[in-house]
Formats: structure tokens, C-alpha cells, sequence
């Protein structure tokens, strides 16, 4: 297998990271780069450890989400959906196995694959009904899904759904761009919906519109589909809430704008830009005592914790 190289290819996610710590950026872009190799330097496989640790939250977003997309992969695959109680019981198990092989450290085995929580890696205090509760917010997320009429209109019509979690690369003038979206349902007149799934409690409006004028971008450059047939809806599972965004070209050329912006501001700080060559010294570490330093993932390697 060809080695992998380390490319700058912009994100919504990677853009959220460079506006916050610059050394927590690095970190995830490039100080970890190749610790997926057990025998990687130790700095390296550290940093690579610590980007894959996961919180409480994080991981009921992560569940609830593939809950979601395994459920519409099998009724788009032709398969009868499966009733929501067997989807819980196995969550369940699956929940308290991934608690477990964290606590006991065995995920370390295969930290790409399994699930570390930061609470246990970094021995935070965190009573063990905290734990259930969050098992329980999964299953209570899971059951939302269920009832939720945009969830049920999909199951019906399972032959619509153009895609599902599908990491796609495309070219916005001059730099790659990832995105993957949730669900994206063709409308039935020509036009498609755009769904996003949420599970936190503190989710920023301005940001998902954000994200959402990105999906915009490529369902109008990669999909050919016009502006104006673009709904965008988020989905909020933890308050069973939706909220419909405006996706049109005031918001698509707003995404353009910022990745093209975002873009320049990374490009600025790499030792050499072909080479998307990135030096720890250009990308500092925020001053100490800052908050952000006592819950961030990368505090161990970076001498924070
Ligand atoms: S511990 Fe603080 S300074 Fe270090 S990477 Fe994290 S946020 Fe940045």
C-alpha cells in the first residue's frame, strides 16, 4: 500500500479546530500524523492516543449517529427496519462493553477501532450513575429517532436517500473540502432535503448554518442541484426539536468565502505549503491557566493536565 500523505484538505471540523488553540490544531493535524503505527515515537502515538479519546457527549452523538445510519442503510438496502427495542438492547450492550474496555485500558490494544474516554484516561472524578445516565440518554435519543416523523418519512421511502454518512472529497477554488452528511433525501421534484442529526445541548445556530451553507456548496457544485431547491433541516434528538435553515446562495457563497479564508490563515502558518509542512512553534499553545486546557483532549502530551 502506497504511504499516506499528509494533505490540508479543509473541513468544517478542521476550520472549528484552527479558530480555537493553535497547538491543540497541530496536535490533531499533524503532531499525531502516523501514531496509528503502534511503534510510531512515543510523542507521536501520545497525541494520536489522546485525538481519539472521546467524552460522554461526544460518544452519545457518535451512538445516536450510527444508530441512525445503520437503521436507514438496512431499509435502503431492502431489509425490514428493525423495532426499536432490539436497537436499544443491543445499544446497551454495546455501551456498557465500550465503558468497560475503557476503564480497564484494553482499548489501548487498537485505539482506532475501540473507544477511550477521556474521564478515564485522565482520571477524571466521575461518579458511576453518571455512566448509566448516559447509557440512558442513548436509549432515550434512540426512541426520539423512532418517533420522529422525518425518521419514519425516510424508513418509508428508503429509495430516496442518496446518501448516508459517505465521506465525500470535492475541489472549492484551489483547496480540497471533506464533507459527509447525515442523510441527503432527494425531495421527489427535483430538489434534495439535507438532514443533520444533533444530540448535544449546546449546539450553536450560527455554526450549523455554517456547516449546513457547506453540505449547500456541494449539493449544488457535486450534485448539480440548484440553490433554490436546497432545504436544509437540523434535528435535534436530545429536545425533539427541528429547525429548518435556509440554504440558498447567499449561504453557499458565504461557505465559499469562508473556506477560502480558513484556508489562507492555515496556509499562512506552514513552513512550506507544498509540503503542507507544519512546525509546532507555529502554532502556540494558548497561555497557561486558560480554561480550555482543563478539558482538552491533548492535555497530556502537552503538558497540561
Ligand atoms: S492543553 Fe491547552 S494549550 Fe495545550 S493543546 Fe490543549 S488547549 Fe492548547
Amino acid at each position: 500500500m502506497a504511504d499516506l500523505v499528509n494533505e490540508l484538505v479543509w473541513s468544517h471540523s478542521r476550520s472549528k479546530a484552527f479558530a480555537g488553540c493553535k497547538r491543540a490544531y497541530w496536535f490533531n493535524y499533524y503532531g499525531s500524523w502516523g501514531g496509528w503505527d503502534a511503534a510510531a515515537p512515543t510523542d507521536v502515538r501520545d497525541a494520536y492516543v489522546q485525538k481519539k479519546l472521546t467524552t460522554r457527549a461526544m460518544w452519545t452523538g457518535t451512538v445516536v449517529h450510527q444508530v441512525a445510519e445503520d437503521a436507514l442503510r438496512r431499509v435502503r438496502d431492502g431489509d425490514a427496519p428493525r423495532p426499536v427495542e432490539q436497537v436499544v438492547a443491543a445499544v446497551r450492550n454495546r455501551a456498557r462493553r465500550e465503558i468497560a474496555e475503557s476503564l480497564d485500558g484494553s482499548w489501548l490494544a487498537r485505539p482506532a477501532r475501540r473507544v477511550g474516554f477521556r474521564e478515564h484516561y485522565y482520571q477524571e472524578d466521575v461518579p458511576p450513575e453518571s455512566w448509566e445516565a448516559a447509557i440512558l440518554e442513548i436509549e432515550r435519543q434512540a426512541h426520539v429517532l423512532w418517533e420522529h416523523r422525518l425518521f419514519r418519512r425516510l424508513q418509508a421511502v428508503p429509495g430516496r436517500i442518496r446518501e448516508l454518512e459517505d465521506l465525500r472529497r470535492f475541489p472549492v477554488d484551489g483547496v480540497d473540502v471533506y464533507v459527509a452528511l447525515d442523510v441527503l433525501v432527494d425531495d421527489g421534484r427535483g430538489g434534495v432535503v439535507i438532514l443533520d442529526w444533533k444530540t448535544g445541548d449546546n449546539h450553536d445556530g450560527a455554526d450549523i448554518a455554517a456547516q449546513l451553507g457547506v453540505y449547500g456548496l456541494y449539493a449544488t457544485q457535486q450534485l448539480g442541484v440548484p440553490a433554490d431547491r436546497i432545504v436544509a433541516m437540523h434535528v435535534n434528538l436530545r429536545h425533539d426539536t427541528e429547525t429548518r435553515h435556509p440554504v440558498g446562495a447567499a449561504e453557499i457563497e458565504a461557505a465559499r468565502s469562508t473556506i477560502a479564508t480558513s484556508t489562507a490563515s492555515m496556509r499562512e502558518r506552514l513552513a512550506d505549503v507544498a509540503g503542507n509542512l507544519a512546525l509546532p512553534e507555529a502554532h502556540p499553545p494558548l497561555p497557561v491557566g486558560d480554561p480550555a486546557c482543563a478539558t482538552c483532549t491533548f492535555r497530556g502530551i502537552c503538558g497540561r493536565r
